[in-house]
C-alpha cells in the first residue's frame, strides 16, 4: 500500500494528498481514499479503482481543512472490497482519528480478540482488515492515555508484524513505523514561501514528496513516533531500531526515482544488473529488460558485459487494472496486450533479457515466448534477484508457498518450464553487497526463509504449505 499524510493549513491539503497518491499508485491499485481534518471535523472519500478514477475536482473540493491523510490499497490482509478501503475513520475519546497502513500484521487475529474483548469503547468491525484493529486498538488505549501519542504508542505497542502508519487527529498527524522498518516512511518539508512557516509531509517513498515541490529530510526511523503540527515536528523512539528493511521494496516494489539508503532505487537496481553480469556472463548480441521493472538491471548487466542494450519489448503504458475484463481469446494472446516485442531488434539474435524477479513463472514463460516468436534464436534470462522461495507474512502479496515457481523446482528445472537456453539469478551476497550495507539490515525472508518477526504457527500454515506437507 501507499500511505501520505500532510499539515498545511492554507494549502489544499486534499490535492497536495491526490498528487501523493498518484506518485504512489504503483504500491496500490485497488482502492484510495483521502481524509481531511478542517478542526474537529473530519472528510473523508473512498472507493474502487485508481487514484484518478476515484477522485475529482468536485470530490476533492468537498475535503476542505488543514490535515490530510490517503491512502492507495492493494490487499494482503482482507478481501478486495469497499469496507476495506482506509483511510481507516474511528471516532474516540479525543476526536476522531483517521489512519493509513502500510504493511500486514502477523499476530491480527489475538489482536482480534483483543480488541473485541475491550468494551471501552465496543469496536464495531465494518472490515476484515488488520487496520482497522490498529484504528480500534488506538481509540481504546485513548480511552485511558493523556495524550494522543500516548494512546498511539501503547496500541502500536500490540501490534507484530510490519507497520508504517499515517494517523490524522484533530491535535495533528503522527507517523509510526514499527520496530523493524520493514515498510518505508518518510518525511519531507513544504515551504509555501520563502520565509514561510514550513509544513511536515509523511509519505511511503520520495517519490511522492517530488510530486509536491516537498524536499526530504530523512526517514521515520524504526520504532519511532512522530507528530507534526502546523509548522513543527518532534520524535520520540518507543522502541529499539532493529531495522529489517524488506529488499524486496529495493528490488522491485518501490519506484526507481524513490531515494532509499541514501540514492534512488534506480541506482541499486543497475548495480544489481553489473553484479549479475559478472555472476552470469552469456555470449549473446543485445540485452533486453522486462520492462519496466527490468530495464535499470538490464543496463547494468549491459555496462558489466559489453553487451549492447536496446528496448526489446514495449509497454503498453495505459494497461493498468481496469474494471473491464478482456474477452476470452484476448486473454489467451497473453502478455501482449501489456508487451508487444520489436521483430527488427530480436529477429536472428542471441538475446539476453533481464527481469527483476520471477515469481510464479508465467509471464516470463510468455515473454519467452513471444521472443521467440518475434525472431530471437537464443534466449537467455537473467534476473537481478534470487529465487523467490517464500511467501511474505509482512505486506507484499507474492502467494501462497506452492505457487512460487522456485519453492518446487530448481534453476534448471525452471529453465525448462519457461523455455529459455539458460536461467541464472543473482545470488544473495551479490543482493546484499550492492546495497553497501550488511544483510542483517534487511528482511529477505522471501529469498532464504528467514523470517525475522516470529510468525504465529496458524498463520505460517496459511502461506507456508511446503513446509507442512509431511
Ligand atoms: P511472474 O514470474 O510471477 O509471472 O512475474 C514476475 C514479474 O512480476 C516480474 O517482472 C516482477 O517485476 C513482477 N513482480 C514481482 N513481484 C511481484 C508481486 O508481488 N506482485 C506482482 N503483481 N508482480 C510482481
Ligand atoms: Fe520483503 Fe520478502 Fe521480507 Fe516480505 S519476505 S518483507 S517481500 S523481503
Ligand atoms: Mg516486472
Amino acid at each position: 500500500c501507499g500511505v501520505f499524510g500532510v499539515y498545511a493549513p492554507n494549502a489544499e491539503v486534499a490535492r497536495l494528498a491526490y498528487f501523493g497518491l498518484y506518485a504512489l499508485q504503483h504500491r496500490g491499485q485497488e482502492s484510495a481514499g483521502i481524509a481531511t481534518f478542517a478542526g474537529d471535523t473530519v472528510h473523508c472519500h473512498k472507493d474502487m479503482g485508481l487514484v484518478s478514477q476515484v477522485f475529482d475536482e468536485e470530490i476533492l473540493n468537498t475535503l476542505p481543512g488543514e490535515i490530510a491523510v490517503g491512502h492507495n490499497r492493494y490487499s494482503t490482509t482482507g478481501s478486495s472490497r469497499i469496507v476495506n478501503a482506509q483511510p481507516v475513520l474511528v471516532q474516540t475519546r479525543l476526536g476522531w482519528l483517521a489512519l493509513a497502513h502500510n504493511g500486514n500484521l502477523v499476530n491480527t487475529y489475538a489482536l482480534r480478540e483483543q480488541v473485541l474483548a475491550c468494551s471501552e469503547p465496543t469496536a464495531v468491525l465494518a472490515s476484515t482488515t488488520d487496520s482497522e484493529l490498529i484504528a480500534w486498538a488506538i481509540a481504546q488505549a485513548v480511552e485511558t492515555s493523556q495524550t494522543w501519542q500516548e494512546g498511539i504508542v501503547s496500541a502500536v505497542q500490540q501490534c507484530q508484524g510490519a507497520y508504517s502508519l499515517v494517523i490524522g487527529t484533530p491535535v495533528g498527524l503522527f507517523g509510526v513505523r514499527d520496530p523493524h522498518g520493514i515498510r518505508p516512511l518518510v518525511i519531507g518539508r513544504l515551504l509555501s514561501a520563502p520565509g514561510a512557516d514550513p509544513h511536515y509531509v509523511l509519505a511511503s517513498e520520495t517519490c511522492a514528496l517530488d510530486i509536491i515541490g516537498a524536499d526530504y529530510i530523512r526517514d521515520v526511523e524504526p520504532g519511532e513516533i512522530v507528530h507534526i503540527t502546523a509548522s513543527t515536528i518532534s520524535s520520540h523512539h518507543w522502541a529499539e531500531s532493529q531495522r529489517k528493511l524488506c529488499i524486496f521494496e529495493m528490488i522491485y516494489f518501490a519506484r526507481p526515482d524513490s531515494v532509499m539508503q541514501s540514492e534512488s532505487l534506480y541506482s541499486y537496481r543497475q548495480r544489481l544488473g553489473q553484479q549479475l553480469g559478472r555472476e552470469a556472463p552469456v555470449a549473446a548480441d543485445v540485452v533486453i529488460a522486462v520492462p519496466d521493472s527490468g530495464v535499470p538491471a538490464a543496463i547494468g548487466f549491459s555496462q558489466a558485459t559489453g553487451i549492447p542494450y536496446a528496448e526489446g519489448l514495449i509497454k503498453n503504458r495505459y494497461v493498468g487494472r481496469t474494471f473491464i475484463q478482456p474477452t476470452q481469446s484476448m486473454r489467451e494472446s497473453g502478455i501482449r496486450m501489456k508487451l508487444n516485442p520489436l521483430r527488427d531488434v530480436l529477429m536472428g539474435q542471441r538475446v539476453v533479457i533481464v527481469d527483476d524477479s520471477i515469481v510464479r513463472g508465467t509471464t516470463s514463460r510468455k515473454i519467452v515466448k513471444a521472443l521467440r516468436d518475434a525472431g530471437a534464436v537464443e534466449v537467455h534470462m537473467r534476473i537481478s534477484s534470487p529465487p523467490v522461495t517464500h511467501p511474505c507474512f509482512y505486506g507484499i502479496d507474492t502467494d501462497n508457498q506452492d505457487q512460487l515457481i522456485a519453492a518446487t523446482k530448481s534453476v534448471a528445472e525452471i529453465a525448462e518450464q519457461i523455455g529459455v537456453d539458460s536461467l541464472s539469478y543473482l545470488s544473495w551476497q551479490g543482493m546484499i553487497s550492492a546495497t553497501y550495507d550488511t544483510g542483517d539490515r534487511f528482511c529477505s525472508a522471501c529469498f532464504t526463509g528467514q523470517y525475522p518477526i516470529t510468525i504465529p504457527e496458524p498463520v505460517k500454515r496459511q502461506k507456508l504449505v511446503l513446509e507442512h506437507i509431511p
